[in-house]
Parts: structure tokens; sequence; C-alpha cells
């Protein structure tokens, strides 16, 4: 079937021109031709037809040949000079002039059939109904024409919009101070910026890694299937000098309303930002081993000391001797943070793991704390199942983990001072939870998982408690290579909760 478009409709130019002198004519034919639905317009003189011709539109005009004034041959001539009705189809009506020279002429003026008088109704309604349709399609036709070309234009010019915001955005990634790449969905390299080729040979593959890192285009796949973001640190050899410099590596997901449309890469170098980073490890590591030495000497010196003097306990000497002993222990913890931070940057942090009841390092903990600490000044209550089980841990470190929460617990309350110890064993996860709840200044939300972060402290509160910011990050790295998750759930002005949860396997 055709389209709508294609068929002949009666509301494109659907008015038939009737033009005769003769008003008995004209009304035969306008009554002929409305019995047969046709709407009909007249014209009574060869004038009368040509302005009306220009003013509308008609699908065929019926034209007496002999009339005063213009005849229909002169009108049809006319007509035909004109954009607007050089295509409508005539009829010529004529009584007299059926000589051959006559017919010519009507065809030669652009008139399209010839009908002598007296007519006959069937046969002019025939070529009435013939002419009618093919000037409807024809019409209807020039339409879609017209239509599709404009289709074609617009194509065209969004075609040439599309290309020079591809351009554009090119141009962009080929100004960019890093390595740009885009990829498409399948993952695939389309596009990379001139920076790229400083790193590899082709635009194939991800340029070559350093042995002891990462493969770029596993993980990358591994991103795929989860439709996430990459970001990784990773060596690339420079093609020029042969060395490996680190980069940041990002590939971001470009979606649009159907999911994932490609990718975006960047490799931000980092090698400087990296080396400097590394000098500042390896002066910490060597500043913490060397304040050891002689801080082990004084500790000692300052127990035997105390030893040998034998201070009367309520004397003002007794008091400076406690209040040195004091300062040095937290002295030594210092220093051993900085000695722990040192060695995780190394991968020297080792964990040795022997079955151990949970309970015991946790009621050790909270020894510890309440002896260093005011009676007065904290309160710590157990609740939950307490874990008499063995748990295969580092009990040391476990410990170091428990006393680090429950200081910052007191140390980040100045007004309140109650610390819930929570224990839960989930049988099914096979794993233990320790929860450490405050009612101090708490986290705000944005920050808390930067806590777990190397010399982070949470702005607002860091000028007025004293810190390194580094206690969290090493208990993250304990709580990491016994397999377990660490975590805080946290409201300003209501207080904190730490947990750390182990695998009982
Ligand atoms: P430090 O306490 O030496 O600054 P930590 O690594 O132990 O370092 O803690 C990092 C930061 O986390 C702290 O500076 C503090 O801002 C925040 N923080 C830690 N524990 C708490 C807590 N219980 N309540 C509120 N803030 C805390």
């Amino acid at each position: 079937m055709l389209p709508n478009i294609y068929k002949p409709t009666k509301t494109i130019h659907s008015m038939i021109l009737i033009v005769d002198d003769n008003e008995s004519n004209l009304y035969s034919l306008k009554k002929l031709l409305e019995s047969k639905d046709f709407q009909v317009d007249t014209a009574n003189s060869g004038e009368e037809a040509l302005g009306k011709a220009i003013k509308n539109n008609y699908a065929l005009i019926i034209l007496d040949v002999q009339m005063p004034g213009m005849d229909g041959f002169e009108v049809a001539e006319t007509l035909a000079d004109y954009s607007k009705t050089k295509e409508v189809p005539i009829i010529f009506l004529s009584a007299v002039n059926t000589e051959k020279k006559f017919i010519t002429r009507g065809y030669a003026s652009g008139g399209k059939d010839y009908v002598t008088k007296p007519v006959d109704p069937e046969i002019l309604l025939l070529k009435v109904k013939t002419f009618y349709n093919l000037q409807e399609q024809n019409l209807a036709m020039k339409k879609t024409q017209e239509s599709l070309e404009l289709e074609v234009k617009g194509r065209r010019e969004s075609q040439v919009t599309m290309k020079s915001q591809i351009d554009h955005f090119q141009l962009m990634l080929e100004s960019l101070p890093q390595i740009a790449f885009t990829l498409n969905e399948e993952g695939n390299i389309e596009f990379v910026n001139q920076k790229w080729f400083k790193y590899a040979d082709s635009d194939l593959d991800f340029p070559e890694v350093h042995e002891d890192d990462l493969n770029i285009r596993e993980e990358f796949e591994r991103c795929m299937r989860k439709n996430k973001a990459l970001e990784m640190e990773v060596r690339i050899k420079n093609k020029d000098t042969g060395d490996y410099r680190y980069h940041l590596l990002r590939i971001t997901p470009v979606n649009d309303e159907n999911g994932i449309k490609n990718w975006v890469g960047t490799f931000t170098d980092i090698d400087d930002q990296k080396k400097v980073e590394k000098e500042k490890d390896e002066f910490l590591s060597i500043a913490s081993h060397e304040l050891k030495t002689p801080l082990t000497s004084i500790k000692a010196y300052v127990q035997l000391l105390d030893r040998k003097l034998k201070l009367d306990k309520q004397s003002a000497e007794a008091g400076f001797m406690t209040k040195v002993q004091d300062q040095i222990e937290k002295l030594n913890t210092l220093i051993a943070d900085l000695l722990d931070v040192s060695k995780i940057e190394n991968g020297k942090l080792k964990i040795s793991k022997k079955p151990v009841i949970l309970e015991n390092v946790i009621s050790n903990a909270v020894e510890t704390i309440i002896q260093t600490h005011d009676e007065n000044k904290v309160k710590i209550d157990r609740h939950g199942v307490k874990p008499d089980i063995l748990v295969p841990i580092d009990e040391i470190r476990i410990e170091q983990v428990l006393i680090n929460f429950l200081t910052n617990a007191i140390k980040y309350s100045p007004q309140n001072n109650q610390v819930i110890v929570t224990t839960f064993v989930d049988e099914e996860e096979q794993e233990v939870r320790v929860n450490v709840t405050d009612f101090g200044i708490g986290i705000p939300d944005f920050k808390q998982d930067a806590v777990f972060r190397k010399f982070y402290r949470v702005e607002e509160s860091s000028l007025q408690f004293q810190g390194m910011g580094i206690g969290l990050f090493i208990c993250s790295e304990i709580i990491k290579q016994h397999h377990g998750t660490i975590g805080v759930s946290s409201k300003v002005d209501e207080g904190s909760t730490f947990f750390f949860t182990l695998p009982l396997n």
C-alpha cells in the first residue's frame, strides 16, 4: 500500500476552474462536476480566468477556446509563463476548431487535452478525473520531495555540527597537559592525543607497564564489567628515555540515556610527586629510627633514677618524676607510630597471627586505657556477646587498634566521658565485630572515609586536639592485613562509632 501522502487527497488543490463566456455552458458543466463531488470555480472570460488562476490554486482548468477578448489559447500560453500556473493541466473545450491545426495549437500552448463540443459528459468526466488525480498525485509527490530534501538538508547540517563538535572535543583533549584518550563501548581505543605516543608505539593498546604494576587492560575490563570508573597508579615506559614514570590513570564512563556510550581516559604524570613523597617517607623513617635510640636510653636512665632516688610518693619530686615518665611514654608512642608508617610504606608491617581469645585482648586494651587515664575522666562499658573464642590474630597489633579507637573516643569527647565497647559474633558471616562508641564531637559525613588516610585530620577539630593523623591509617592497615573491614558511622555533636571486623578463620 502507498503511504498516505501519495494518495490524491481533496485537501491539497481540490478546485477545478471552468472558463466559458457562455453562462448556460458554465452552469451545466458546474452542475455536472459538482454532482461528482468536485469543487468548482468559474470564470466567464479569459481575463477573469487569469486573475483567478494567479490568486488561487487549481487542480485543473477547463478552458473554452472561443471567447471574446482573450481566447483559450492565449490564456493557456499566459498561464504557461507563470511558475505558479505552468503545471496546472488544461482541458480545452471547443465546438468549432476541430481541425488538426487547432488541436495541435492546443497541445503546443501547454494544454494537456482537448474535448469538443457538444461535450459528452462521460468522456469529459473521465478526462477530468484522470487529470485531477494525476495533478493531485503530482502535488503530493512534490510535497514529499520537498520534505525529503528538507530532511536531507537537516541531516547534512547535523552531520556537520557533529563533526565540528568531535573536532572541538579532540582539540580540547589535544590541549590537555595529560595523555588523553577515548575508548568505545566495547573498550577499544578510539582516539588518542599526541602525548600518547611518548609512551606507546601505536594506539591499538595501552602503553607498556612496569612488571611490578597491575595490568591496565585487565583492571579496565574488571571495571567495564561493573560499569565503574577506573583509577590506578601505574608506571608506564617513556619511549625516548626508556624510564618508567608514575602516572595516575583514570578512565571514566560517559553515559547517555541508554547506558554507557564510551569512556574517556587520562594519564596524569605524578612521578615528581611520587619522588617527593618517597623522600618524605624516607626522612620520616630515618628520623624516627634516630629518635628511637636516644629515647630508649632516656627511658632506661629515668627508670634507674626513679628506683635509686626512692622518692616519697607524696612529694613534689615524685610528681615530677611521674610526669617525665608519662611524657616519655607519649614520645615513645609517637615514634612507634611513625616507625609503623614507614614499615607500611615499605611493605614491612608484618603480622604474625596465632589463635587468641579475643575477649582477653579487649579486656587488656580496656585495662591499659583505664590505667593511663584519670579514673574520673573515663567510663568504659562492655556490651554484646563476649567473644570467648579463639580467633587467629596478631594479638599485639589488634590491641594497638583497640587502644587507638579507645584513646580517640576519649580524646574527641571532651564533654562526655562515656565509651561503650560492643562485640558481635556473626556465625553466618563467620566474623566477629567490635564497635567502639563515644558521645563526642563526631565527624561530618563527607569526611568519614578520609580519617583512615595517612596524615588526615578533620580540620574543624585539628587545632583543639593534638595528634598527627596516622593512628587510624595504621589501624586500617592492620585490619586490612587480617582480611577484615574497618569503618566509622558518626554524627556531628552526637558521637561516633568506630568498628572493625575480623574473620573467624
Ligand atoms: P589523630 O587523632 O592523631 O589526629 P587519627 O588517625 O587517630 O589521628 O585520627 C584521624 C582524625 O580522625 C582525627 O584527627 C580526628 O579528626 C578524627 N577522629 C578520630 N577519632 C575520632 C572520634 N572518636 N571522634 C571524632 N573524630 C575522630
